[in-house]
């Protein structure tokens, strides 16, 4: 058998990127995925996704998401298409309780100043004036709001990044395999063999980016640490076609006192006529064999009167399409990228915890960097398992 450099297991946002950049430096790597990505089993798909570069999540994300950002303009200008949309990011804490908490870190918008004031990136800091008349579709906004605007930030189209990563990836050579399940990475001398239904591969290092199905193929402690939750999208139908809302920026509005008064969304797609808005919950965990990709009548409802209405002008309760997608969480919020460890060369690249698109390009960048130089630019560091007593 063949013994590959590298096998990437999973080519989602993270294992796409992984192979992409391994492949462009000349490795003899292969990738293997259940589904064919880009594909909407997963955790990357729904047509947007935010980036800001002020990353409140933590100081340790700062580099990643500048990272992609090039890495973004890069594939667009080699291949034509468009990923990334600098549309701005606007963060609002309209509430009595501006300590509400996103992707567990509380005093969001607060702490996002703070952070895009350490680091010197471009923002403007706007009260509730500021904010009714540039943004009007908040005009709701409470008197106390405060908001935070970065004309760098936007959003990404995960489907069409998934995609050009893996149309440059197998340019550069990589093979990939796709509609088969990954049930086992058996070592074998120096090497793994990684095994499904009806095949295997062999390669000297894996690297899984496995998403919301690490838990089951890394065992433990991934088991123990991994939480998948159900999250849904909606994309309701605007009132009319509006400037303001064509013309909106990304969005994270908190507003009310607990963590579940906070909704996120993104300038309709022109010519679509809708927005899409969701929330996000880190309570209820499930099997991801479990998994209820149905958006029932009551959930649409709740959405809309608990998240828009009242909050954003020009936005109907009609639906005009919903998506279930899944948050694999750690229990600080945190990435997990490091080796595996009871498995010699086994790399776990995964965990995003729900904000990890943003960075995925980089990831994929350091990653290759690691395999080929022995070290990655970024400090992978603050994503490692030892945080976990591992
Ligand atoms: C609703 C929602 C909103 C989000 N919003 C944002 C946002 O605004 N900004 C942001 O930065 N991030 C956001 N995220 C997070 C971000 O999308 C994820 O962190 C990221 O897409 C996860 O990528 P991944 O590669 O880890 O997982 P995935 O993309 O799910 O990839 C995992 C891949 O592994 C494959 N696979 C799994 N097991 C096996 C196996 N045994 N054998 C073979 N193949 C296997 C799967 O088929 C899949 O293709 C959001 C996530 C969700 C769900």
């Amino acid at each position: 058998m063949k013994i590959h450099d590298v096998a990437v297991v999973g080519l989602g946002a993270m294992g796409a990127a992984t192979l992409y950049q391994l492949a462009r430096r000349g490795v003899d790597v292969v990738g293997i995925d259940r589904f064919a990505p880009p594909h909407d089993q997963g955790s990357s798909h729904g047509d947007t996704r935010i980036t800001r570069q002020a990353v409140r999540e933590g100081a340790a994300y700062v580099p990643l998401v500048a990272n992609s950002h090039r890495i973004w303009r890069e594939i667009e200008a080699e291949l034509g298409v468009s990923l990334f949309e600098q549309c701005g990011v606007l963060i609002m804490t309209s509430s009595e309780s501006p300590a509400t908490s996103h992707h567990g870190m509380p005093n969001f918008t607060k702490n996002t100043i703070r952070l895009a004031q350490e680091y010197g990136i471009e923002h403007e800091v706007l009260g509730a004036p500021e904010i009714r008349s540039r943004f009007p579709q908040f005009a709701p906004v409470l008197d106390n709001a405060i908001g935070y605007f970065e004309p760098g930030g936007g959003y990404v189209r995960p489907e069409p990044c998934i995609d050009a990563q893996l149309t440059l990836a197998k340019r550069h050579g990589a093979e990939t395999v796709t509609g088969k399940v990954v049930t086992e990475l058996r070592p074998d001398g120096q090497n793994r063999v990684i095994s499904f239904a009806d095949g295997e591969v062999a390669a000297k290092k894996v690297i899984v980016c496995a998403g919301m199905w690490s838990a089951e193929l890394l065992g433990n402690p991934f088991n123990q640490l991994l939480r998948v939750c159900r999250q849904k999208l909606f994309w309701f139908k605007l009132a009319k076609p509006s400037i303001f809302l064509e013309r909106s920026p990304t969005f994270i509005l908190s507003h009310g006192p607990t963590d579940k008064d906070l909704c996120y969304g993104f300038p309709p797609i022109p010519g679509e006529g809708s927005m899409k808005v969701a929330d996000e919950q880190f309570t209820v965990a499930i099997d991801p064999a479990d998994l209820s990709r149905e958006i029932a009548p009551e959930e649409v409802e709740e959405m809309f009167r608990t998240q828009v209405a009242g909050k954003i002008d020009g936005v109907t309760p009609e639906l005009v399409k919903a998506s279930v997608c899944t948050y694999t969480v750690t229990p600080d919020f945190g990435f997990i990228i490091d080796r595996h460890p009871g498995m010699e060369n086994v790399t776990v690249v995964s965990a995003c915890s729900g904000h990890g698109f943003k960075h995925s390009a980089a990831i994929g960048e350091a990653m290759a960097e690691q395999h080929v130089e022995g070290q990655s630019r970024v400090d992978l560091s603050p994503f490692s398992l030892k945080r976990f007593g591992y």
